[in-house]
């Protein structure tokens, strides 16, 4: 039992080992297994890190490459940039925010070579004071210290300006610097030598040019001086022919010859202001003048080129406007003559009207002056308006082939106008008229012109005839102004109907009565009707009136001619003789004219111009005779040659100035004629205290015009009343 027993446990036991070594053996292979699995999971990721790595290193490889060639363009640009910088002329540099240097080429350094202490690393200042002690640049004659202080201010400034400056060379360079963004200053010497030395001969070139200009001007001048005296016989005395008796034809030849040799003088003359225009040797001569005279003066020395046109000549000067300005009078009126003339010119029918205005300017003591010439002629087509101010431009077409003319006059009129601070512009509509404005910008004379007249207290209401609405609406305007109230009529008959009690006086202008009865016809029917206060005709050409007729009033009229004319008359004068619109009472003497002339031939041709007025004459042969002349007798008006032998004319007008300061006498108007018209005579004669100045050949007009205007109140009238030159012819 005992070994059974023993056997059974000993199965068992055997057994139960057998199992646990199955069970530990199950375990080992599980463990194995999960090793191994393990062991392929490792290997397998050693392979994959080992790919990674491998990857990495590729693009590392990579990088490394692409930052080597980058930094080889880098250096490539780098040089490019510097080889190009060194390949221009011109100087370049670059300043830190600190005014060091930088970097700079080889040109902006040559000025400094052989100054080592010159290069990148110096600052400004540095550099700036090196140029002026090492004496690289020139100075302009400022001190070195000076130089170097307005360099450095320069260069502070928020924006640098552009500077010229001078090597020791010759070389000029302009220094242009600019702040960059990053505070850096960018400056560039730009070789300007060339171009400063191209200037310098240009500038040189130019006064050869100017030179050659000159003496062209001046050949001009001289010309214009050869020509005009030989024409001052022909016109002078193609004049005196003129008046002679002659039968219709020969009257047709000296006509032709006075007019030819006259419209050859209008060229001479502006071919003389033109040359001395374009040789900027044209200078103004500023004095007081006044300014409604000049306009009044123009139109009515213009009047007879309006001939037998039915044209009549207005003048609107404002009312509230001053008349005396500071100003060239002389080109104020050949600005006023070309416009007006051309109005003229081209209008065969209608009206010619000035208007003048003007507004304070902005600088006290100025006004600027607004002027129009406005016309009813035959007007400029569109096209054509920006041509006829340049030279030789006429607008040439069928309508205007007949007129004479050199193309000259709105060129000249243009430059003068620029030259006095002005514009001028056109309107115009073709078949309706033109009209041509300019401003001037004058200063307002110290003395002002006197007063207007008051109107007399037995004024109330004027009656105006006239056919002319325009001309009507001027006079009533000016009446307003000095609160007289007026009414106008376009025909006798409107005003013979208003009845005699309608106003206090009539004004009648001559167009009026076109073919059918003269204005004396009108005052005479007038008077029938019972009207009894002084009846004014208005005329541009001589009329005969009858004994109705208070006086006649010569047109173009100025502001306050009518209400002098109404000041002067009787309030009442039923049937009145007809009166001198400024008569005066008391005795009156001739007006005495005195005229220094050393050629026997001009002083027969003056004494001829002077025939027709009522003048005691005297001549001096020389300037020193007229101051005698003077002295023993002052006159009212003296007309003084320029070149007399012993005392020229400029000469014997000083001495006359002096006797009139000494002894308190009123200045005697001087007027001068004179063949010279070379640039600067002018200023001369008028600087010798002269007043006017007439070039010769003399023309009858001119002289009766400024005899008439220098006629003092207590002499007799110079000119008949019914003479042509009355008008202003
Ligand atoms: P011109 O000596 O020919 O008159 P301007 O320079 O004075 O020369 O004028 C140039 C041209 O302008 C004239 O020829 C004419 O054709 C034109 N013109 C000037 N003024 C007028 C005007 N008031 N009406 C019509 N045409 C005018």
């Amino acid at each position: 039992m005992a070994n059974s027993d023993e056997l059974a446990r000993e199965r068992r036991a055997r057994l139960a080992a057998e199992r646990l070594l199955e069970m530990k053996q199950a375990e080992l292979s599980d463990a194995n297994r999960k090793l191994a699995a393990h062991a392929r999971n490792l290997s397998e990721e050693i392979v994959e890190k080992r790919e990674e790595t491998a990857v990495l290193r590729q693009q590392t490889e990579t990088v490394r490459h692409e930052l080597e060639t980058a930094k080889g363009a880098v250096l490539i640009a780098e040089r490019r940039l510097w080889d190009s910088v060194e390949t221009i002329q011109d100087g370049f540099a670059v300043f830190d925010a600190d005014s060091t240097m930088i970097a700079a080429n080889r040109a902006y350094l040559a000025p400094f070579e052989g100054l080592d202490s010159v290069g990148p690393g110096i600052r400004d200042e540095e550099l700036l004071r090196i140029a002026a002690e090492e004496g690289v640049v020139d100075t302009d004659g400022a001190g070195r210290d000076d130089w170097v202080e307005d360099m450095m201010w320069r260069w502070r400034a928020p924006t640098i300006h552009p500077r010229v400056i001078r090597f020791w060379n010759g070389t000029f360079v302009r220094l242009v610097d600019r702040r960059t963004e990053g505070g850096d200053t960018v400056s560039l010497a730009l070789n300007i030598t060339a171009q400063i030395r191209y200037e310098a001969r240009l500038k040189a070139a130019r006064k050869t040019a100017e030179a050659a200009s000159r003496a062209k001007s001046a050949f001009l001048a001289n010309m214009s001086h050869e020509i005009r005296t030989p024409m001052n016989g022909i016109v002078g005395m193609a004049q005196l022919l003129d008046d002679s008796a002659l039968d219709e034809e020969q009257r047709l030849y000296v006509e032709t010859i006075r007019s030819s040799g006259e419209a050859l003088l209008v060229l001479i003359n502006d071919v003389l202001d033109y040359s001395k225009i374009e040789a900027e040797r044209l200078t103004l001569h500023p004095e007081e003048f006044d300014l409604e005279q000049a306009v009044y003066e123009v139109a009515t020395l213009l009047r007879p080129s309006v001939g037998t046109k039915p044209l009549t000549m207005l003048i609107d000067y404002d009312m509230f406007m001053p008349t005396r300005f500071v100003g060239d009078p002389g080109r104020v009126r050949q600005v006023l003559t070309n416009l007006v003339g051309n109005a003229v010119k081209f209008t065969e029918s209608g009206h010619v009207l000035v208007r003048v205005s003007s507004l304070p300017d902005s600088a006290a003591g100025r006004q600027r002056v607004h002027v129009t010439v406005e016309d009813t002629g035959i007007g400029i087509a569109p096209d054509k308006r920006d041509h006829i101010f340049g030279e030789f431009n006429q607008v040439e077409d069928d309508r205007n082939r007949t007129f004479e003319g050199t193309g000259l006059g709105l060129a000249i009129t243009k430059r003068l106008v620029e030259m006095m601070g002005g514009e001028i512009w056109v309107e115009s509509e073709v078949g309706t008229g033109s009209s041509f404005g300019f401003f001037l910008t004058l200063e307002l004379a110290v003395h002002a012109a006197s007063p207007p007249p008051a109107a007399p207290g037995w004024l109330n209401r004027v009656l105006l005839a006239d056919p002319l609405a325009a001309g009507r609406d001027i006079l009533r305007r000016q009446l307003l102004a000095q609160k007289v109230a007026a009414s106008g009529f376009g025909s006798a008959d409107e005003l013979r109907a208003a009845g005699p009690g309608a106003g206090d006086v009539v004004l009648l202008d001559a167009a009026l009565s076109g073919s059918g009865p003269g204005p004396g016809d009108v005052a005479a029917a007038l008077r029938a009707d019972g009207f009894a206060g002084p009846i004014f005709v208005l005329s541009a050409t001589p009329v005969r009136t009858g004994a109705e007729v208070t006086a006649v009033l010569h047109t173009p009229l100025r502001r306050h001619d009518v209400l002098r004319a109404i000041a002067a008359a009787p309030p009442r004068a039923p049937g009145a003789a007809p009166a001198e619109a400024n008569a005066r009472p008391g005795p009156r003497r001739r007006m005495r004219v005195l005229a220094a002339e050393d050629n026997r031939t001009n002083r027969l041709v003056f004494s001829k111009l002077v025939k027709s007025a009522d003048i005691d004459l005297q001549f001096a042969e020389n300037g020193r005779e007229a101051v005698e002349a003077y002295r023993a007798a002052p006159p009212d008006l003296v007309f003084m040659d320029i070149s007399m032998p012993e005392v020229d004319g400029k000469e014997a007008t000083r001495r006359i100035r002096v006797v009139e300061a000494d002894q308190g006498l009123p200045r005697v108007p001087v007027v001068a004629m004179t063949a010279h018209a070379l640039a600067g005579d002018e200023d001369d004669i008028l600087a010798a205290g002269l007043d006017h100045y007439l070039t010769k050949p003399l023309k009858k007009a001119t002289i009766l015009h400024h005899v008439a205007a220098a006629c003092p109140a207590e002499c007799l009238p110079p000119l008949p009343e019914d003479a042509p030159e009355a008008a202003g012819a």
